[in-house]
């Protein structure tokens, strides 16, 4: 079948499933991701001129390398699997661009033992851990991370989760929010061990995959300052109410401080700091330019980044209601009668009925359930 995106054209085998043509070697699902790779790549070198060389991990098809390629990056392309290798080598023809990039056929853990490189882009199939240590030892500028294994890092499948991430994901009612904290963790933890700080630049989730950018700094210090935002996440199943604590130890609530219960989770290490530096995400958002396919998605989520509470959790307005056994009302009316009461809020950009603030879940009730009856 025959693709086009960002400008690139590729052929990628294809095939009918339940009448839709599928293929594993491209995800039009990740198109939203890729551009704005694109535009964080644009955005990143800006930043740091001296960052030139790309690796595409994991490169499949070629997409991702291709189009960093095209964009004057020195690419290195690679996979595992020799039919992926030469799809990626036809592309990259196909697009003129077989001089402006290589394709390894490799393990490509042992290229990254071998190689340094300024970027490096894992996109794995599941978790991404696997490929952090040698990313970590051989990167110097720019990680960039997504892990499409949703359900172990919210907690939903526990033990692959602690397995995965050496830590303790629970399953709340912030999913997506919960397996960003959680990967940033497993990230800022790995980094730690090669000496190098982590700071997440732009960080988004989907119920599908959760992708972060990572700036690093290749000092010890830098790792100590990164280690400090860890600390956990402590919520109660019955109200919903949660707080968190820094450190590197847990010293869990025996009862919830707001309604008395005892059905109390731990969840940690969790990434407590901010996983989004505003100005970056606003820079990404006008280096999108018009022709990309999903521009005008991918400028709405920056925006949504760029205006987001600074907080390690989310709620959901409905879910919260319906604990109160309340009816629910607009989002805009809801949010503004916490700002009315003093309180930041802002929808987040997980979408449906979730929001950020910094009022607790009593504060929250107290502030909003005047217009909910
Ligand atoms: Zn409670």
């Amino acid at each position: 079948m025959r693709v086009t995106e960002g400008g690139i054209d590729l052929e990628v085998p294809g095939e009918q499933t339940e009448g839709v043509e599928e293929s594993v070697f491209y995800n039009p699902r990740q198109e939203l991701n890729r551009d704005l790779t694109i535009a964080t790549l644009r955005t990143f070198r800006e930043r740091e001129e001296r960052a030139e060389s790309y690796l595409d991990a994991m490169t499949a098809s070629g997409v991702r390398g291709i189009r960093a390629a095209a964009d004057g990056w020195d690419v290195t392309c690679c996979d595992l699997e020799a039919d992926a290798v030469d799809l990626a080598r036809e592309n990259l023809e196909r697009n003129d661009l077989a001089d402006e990039a290589r394709v390894e056929h490799r393990n490509v853990n042992a290229l990254m033992h071998d190689e340094m490189f300024d970027v490096i882009d894992l996109d794995p199939y599941g978790t991404p851990m696997p490929f952090a240590d040698a990313a970590f030892a051989r990167c110097r500028d720019l990680l960039c991370v997504t892990a499409t294994d949703t359900a172990p890092l919210c907690g939903a499948h526990f033990n692959s989760g602690v397995r995965s991430y050496s830590a303790v994901p629970q399953n709340t009612d912030y999913h997506p929010e919960m397996g960003v904290r959680i990967l940033v963790s497993a990230l800022a933890r790995s980094g730690a061990r090669f000496d190098v700080g982590v700071e997440p630049i732009l960080t988004h989730a989907t119920s599908h995959y959760v992708r972060t950018y990572l700036e690093l700094d290749r000092k010890a210090s830098a790792a100590d300052a990164a280690l400090e935002h860890l600390g956990h996440i402590y919520h109660c199943e019955d109200c919903l109410y949660r707080e968190t604590e820094h450190g590197q130890v847990a010293d869990p609530l025996e009862s919830c401080p707001h309604c008395g219960g005892n059905r109390l989770l731990t969840a940690g290490p969790v990434w407590l700091g901010p996983v989004q530096d505003t100005e970056f995400v606003a820079a990404v958002r006008s280096a999108i330019p018009d022709a990309f396919g999903t521009a005008e998605k991918a400028r709405e989520l920056c925006e949504t980044l760029e205006a987001e509470v600074d907080e390690p959790t989310h709620y959901d307005q409905h879910k919260l209601c319906k604990n109160w056994g309340l009816p629910a009302n607009a989002m805009d009316e809801f949010l503004d009668d916490l700002r009315e009461a003093g309180y930041a809020a802002s929808p987040a950009h997980y979408g449906g009925t979730t929001f950020k603030t910094d009022a607790s879940v009593g504060e929250i009730r107290a502030a909003t359930e005047g217009s909910l009856e």
